[in-house]
């Protein structure tokens, strides 16, 4: 069996926990398409948020209370570059991240593509599923916010981790996205599947930069494998993180029918809802209500195989 995953950072590593568990059992292949929107450049070097959490956590290095960054991290570089003053000062990058950022930004200038990079990353890592970049060309998430009184594009981690997203917000932009080609490998991982599952991250920032790649949707309704959504929002809150906020922004309501309606009938085959939620009604999609929580590993792995219950009864 091949599962593909369409995901974000920490909500989407949890989620992949649970899919590599489920998958050793079942002997699947699990290939992770990977939200790149979030990407950014600071002091020179090329930063993948949503890449990295899912390589620290599935390679066991990750922060588990901080959720973002290494396990044991140090902060000097970080301490001597605000010495410097050297903007921007609200970024956290520790020390043994920036080892990452340093190979991969080489790899980068050498003009190794970000798949590649992620590959060579990954020899270290050993996420144990195949990790794919949507795109290896220029995309990135940008929000219009009003900052003192005046309108502006700001990139999506100054809105997140700067503002806290925090600020009166119109709309995402997802730049670079119209002229962006699916990675290598991706369009045939989605195409190859027998089940395709959103993970439950950010629907306007996580999932929407994928799905903005030109011929993903297409690879995704014309593929012969069901797309299985699994809901972010439990009894209508988001669970950690600020989706809230996001979805507040398209107007969309903060619940899991919310969030399936977004999605909609033409990109769903079947949307995996929380107990707590088992009313939500998606128009033409069939729901199914199960525990949500990702609490550990094994809860995960269960809502997974609901996920592929899901799929086969559609
Ligand atoms: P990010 O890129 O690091 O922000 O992470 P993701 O976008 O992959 O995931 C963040 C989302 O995961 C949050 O908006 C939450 O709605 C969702 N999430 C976090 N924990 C849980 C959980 O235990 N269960 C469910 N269903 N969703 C969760
Ligand atoms: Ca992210």
């Amino acid at each position: 069996m091949r599962i593909t995953v369409l995901t974000g950072g920490i909500g989407g590593a949890r989620f992949l926990a649970g899919v590599r568990a489920y998958a050793r059992e079942k002997k699947a292949e699990v290939t992770a398409v990977v939200n790149v929107g979030d990407d950014v450049r600071m002091h020179g070097l090329r930063i993948c948020p949503d890449l990295d959490s899912v390589m620290y956590t599935l390679g066991g290095a990750h922060d588990p209370e901080r959720g973002w960054g290494r396990v044991g991290e140090s902060w000097a570089v970080k301490e001597e570059l605000a010495a410097y003053g050297a903007e921007p000062t609200w970024f956290g990058l520790g020390d043994k991240d920036i080892g990452t950022h340093l190979v991969r930004t080489q790899m980068l200038a050498a003009g190794y593509p970000l798949s590649q990079v992620t590959a060579a990353l990954c020899e270290r890592w050993q996420p144990g599923v195949t990790l794919l970049p949507a795109t290896d060309d220029r995309l990135e998430t940008h929000v219009v916010v009003d900052v003192d009184g005046e309108r502006k594009a700001i990139h999506f981690q100054e809105w997140w981790v700067r503002y806290r997203g925090d600020l009166p917000t119109h709309r995402f932009v997802f730049v670079g996205a119209d002229a962006a080609k699916p990675a290598p490998g991706v369009t045939e991982a989605i195409e190859g599947a027998d089940v395709v599952l959103l993970a439950p991250s950010n629907p306007v920032v996580s999932i929407a930069p994928i799905l903005a790649v030109p011929g993903v949707r297409e690879a995704l309704s014309e593929g012969p494998a069901p797309v299985i959504g699994v809901s972010p929002i439990i009894g209508g809150s988001p669970v950690r993180g600020m989706a809230d906020k996001c979805l507040a922004t398209l107007g969309v309501e903060v619940s899991a029918a919310g969030v399936g309606a977004l999605y909609g009938e033409d990109l769903l085959d079947g949307w995996l809802v929380d107990t707590a939620d088992e009313k939500a009604d998606v128009p033409g999609v069939t729901t199914r209500a199960v525990p949500l929580w990702m609490t550990d590993e094994n809860a995960t792995a269960k809502m997974v195989a609901e996920a592929i219950i899901l799929a086969d009864k559609r």
